[in-house]
């Protein structure tokens, strides 16, 4: 069995070893202007930090959500540059008690931002806390213990929550009402991405034109995270084996090197697609099955394989289990079951 290591993947979308190498944060832009993309979030967003800035007044909790990589932390910290406050980074597995929440809290200035990443991981006991918090800008804090224990009210500095989640659909309800402002960021385009890679590329001081900036950008998945570290390994590849600047021949040569291909699949979404065609059929087939016939955990492959594969139309979800489409096949160049209509689901199957 092949062993795959998360942490190394090129393709993967959450933070891994390969964005430690030199430092991510050199990458995000600080300023609204620099952050590309996403053009009706940043509208809203310059709106409500002008008005929070003209009435004097503490933005309004915010909450960004969307698959890993698209900019959440980056724009975190761009919200707190533009009020010119203090911005606190924590997540929500980082925050075990109640305790640790009043601590962040009550550190907090007039005005400050505290950045929760994976909110939708917070506990209850940790969640019961931060609704008054949210609310009326006040800890309950209880004192003593049994009939003794009395409950007294701590204020706040007014400050401003911006959470962050890749679920959405995770968050409980009374928390996700408490969020005046929430925003979904959506998958780039490789217009946008090839932005964001020319713009790395100029802070690291590398060599680069369009269409080898366009050749990265439209094997990223969407997802600006991939895009930089692609363009950081596509260097080496430039480096060693050509003039040092990134045209889109040696940037093809790199990723296909890389085993990245045109769309962005690598070697484990393309044997995941082959194991499902090959053993099942095309599908349906159900998660569990697919994460044992690759060694992978199922739900490794919900957060981190299936979304792009759906996105690109290479993978449904039917009641009955995961199917793979005519697109699949084709991109594969495996002959697909002559059953299959134009949509790609065998036509037996409902
Ligand atoms: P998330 O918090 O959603 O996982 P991050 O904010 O950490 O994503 O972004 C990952 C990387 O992608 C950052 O290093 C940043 O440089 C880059 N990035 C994300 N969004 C943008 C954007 N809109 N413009 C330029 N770079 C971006």
């Amino acid at each position: 069995m092949i062993e795959f290591n998360e942490d190394e993947r090129l393709v993967a979308p959450e933070f891994n070893s390969l964005d430690a190498e030199d430092n991510e944060n050199s990458l995000r832009p600080k300023v609204l202007a620099d952050y590309v993309g996403q053009e009706k979030v940043k509208e809203n967003l310059k709106i409500f930090i002008e008005a929070a800035k003209l009435r004097g007044e503490s933005l309004d909790h915010v909450l960004l959500y969307g698959p890993p990589g698209l900019g959440k932390t980056t724009l975190a910290g761009i919200i707190a540059n533009e009020l010119g406050v203090q911005i606190r980074v924590t997540s929500g597995p980082a925050i075990e008690k109640p305790g640790d929440l009043a601590a962040l809290l009550t550190n907090l200035n007039e005005g400050d931002i505290l950045f929760i990443d994976e909110i939708h991981r917070l506990s209850r006991q940790v969640e019961e806390v931060l609704y008054p918090a949210m609310e009326d800008f006040a800890l309950d804090i209880i004192i003593g213990k049994g009939p003794a224990a009395r409950s007294i009210r701590l204020d706040l500095p007014r400050f401003t929550l911006i959470g962050a989640t890749t679920r959405a659909g995770q968050l409980s309800a009374p928390l996700r009402d408490r969020f005046g402002c929430v925003f979904r960021l959506e998958l780039y385009s490789p217009e946008e991405l090839g932005r964001i890679v020319t713009r790395s590329a100029g802070i690291l001081n590398i060599g680069i034109d369009d269409a080898g900036a366009i050749e990265i950008a439209s094997r990223s998945r969407g997802t600006p995270r991939i895009a930089n570290r692609l363009l950081k390994r596509t260097r080496d590849f430039a480096t060693v084996l050509g003039e040092g600047v990134i045209d889109e021949y040696n940037a093809m040569q790199a990723l296909n090197r890389m085993e990245i291909d045109e769309l962005g699949l690598d070697n484990i979404d393309r044997l995941m697609l082959t194991a499902m065609i090959r053993n099942y059929n095309g599908g349906p087939v159900g998660l569990e099955t697919i994460a044992a016939s690759i060694g992978e955990e199922a739900i490794t492959i919900e957060d981190v394989y299936e979304p792009y594969l759906m996105q690109i139309g290479f993978l449904a979800r039917t009641p009955r289990g995961r199917v793979t489409t005519l697109a699949a096949y084709r991109h594969l160049e495996i002959d697909p079951p002559t059953s299959m209509d134009e949509l790609g689901f065998e036509q037996t199957s409902f």
